[in-house]
């Protein structure tokens, strides 16, 4: 199994850099299959931003696709926003628009067990197709500290679902179980991580851009993960779906393809103290709490709706910290970066 580091400067060379890369797993495909495209479609946020994989990406990937006789759709459920909009505004709408291929929101929920959790309620229409082709960002994570290809395919569970799984998940490394209980489920052939342009700092959506110059590519997700982080020199244990998958025996032997390495400065809500047994408490003291600015807050609301425990209060710009789960989904989802991320103790 082979992890491939592409270094690709800039999206015009995209083509001429992933094709030639891509071509090396034709025989993964066989003319006449069905084959869901599945990028990572956060928010409705332009190429530029470096929030969604950008498009010219996922447009090499349907070119190399349809070039096979596959019939590549286009698919994701957003954090929020209608699917159309977030296509749309990120630019893909318009590839999807030229290559004739069909979008497809990934709702209609069916039970799934996966080997932790039991009755993951994943979109239906993921079944609908031969094989899945999972494109990805290469961001920081607030909560799972690197989203990368694993932590991608949470979007085939429908939007409305989402939220829940926060709930019961309780913990990070709980929701790591799942992410890479989903992964297993969801089986993606050939895995692409879009690091031309990708996010540092506070991720997924708020961060600061920053430019990696490269793309990353292997059929096993698990294990280019791995790689992105020990070529990003961040532990892997830090993150929590590699720990996860690690932990599963899951990232087997891989040989590396190119050379290329980078660095990026990690969420601040990466946790520097223990968190178990009676230092949980303390810990839950100087952890990171979101904290809404009501300079830039524009009460569009979607913090409140999409908050898992119901612990903002938008009448008094408020957050409940003995509700909040620090699962800073409302931060992911905040379109105007008004939610900040502060230690509790200096409230
Ligand atoms: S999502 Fe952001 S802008 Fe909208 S209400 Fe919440 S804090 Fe304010
Ligand atoms: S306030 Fe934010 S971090 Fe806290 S539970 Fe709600 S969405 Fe999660």
């Amino acid at each position: 199994m082979i992890v491939h580091f592409i270094k690709c400067e800039d999206y015009q060379a995209v083509e001429k850099k992933l094709l030639p890369v891509l071509e090396g797993y034709s025989s993964l495909f066989s003319p006449g299959e069905k084959v869901l495209v599945k990028p990572n479609l956060l928010s409705a946020r332009k190429p530029e931003e470096a929030v969604a994989t950008h498009p010219k990406v996922v447009e090499v990937v349907l070119r190399f696709l349809k070039d096979l006789g596959i019939f590549p759709y286009v698919g994701d459920s957003p954090a929020y926003g209608s699917l159309q909009k977030v296509l749309q505004v990120s630019g893909i709408w318009e590839v999807c628009q030229k290559l004739s291929v069909p979008a497809v929101e990934l709702n209609e929920p069916v039970e799934v067990d996966g080997q932790r959790y039991k009755k993951i309620r994943i979109s239906s229409k993921v079944f609908d197709f031969d094989k899945v082709v999972n494109v990805a960002k290469l961001k920081t994570h607030s909560q799972m500290v690197l989203t990368l290809a694993v932590k991608n395919l949470f979007g085939c569970v429908p939007g409305i679902e989402k939220s829940g799984w926060h709930i019961r998940c309780e913990t990070n490394e709980n929701f790591a179980a799942l992410l890479v209980d989903i992964c297993l489920i969801v089986n993606p052939v050939l895995s692409i991580v879009d690091g031309v342009e990708g996010m540092e700092g506070n991720g997924p959506a708020n961060g600061k851009k920053k430019k990696f110059g490269v793309i990353v590519v292997s059929s096993n997700p698990f294990a280019l993960d791995h790689a992105i982080c020990l070529r990003l020199n961040v532990d892997p244990f830090l993150v929590y779906t590699v720990r996860e998958s690690i932990a599963r025996g899951l990232v087997k032997d891989y040989s590396i393809d190119g050379d290329w390495s980078s660095s990026i400065e990690l969420p601040v809500t990466v946790p520097s103290l223990p968190v178990k047994g009676p230092l949980r408490q303390i810990a839950r003291m100087i952890v990171r709490v979101p904290k809404i600015s009501k300079k830039e807050c524009i009460r569009c609301k979607i913090c409140e709706e999409k908050c898992p425990a119901k612990a903002i209060d938008l009448s008094r710009s408020d957050i409940d910290y003995k509700k909040c789960i620090r699962c800073y989904v409302c931060h992911e989802v905040c379109p105007r970066g008004a939610i900040e991320l502060v230690r509790r103790i200096f409230i």
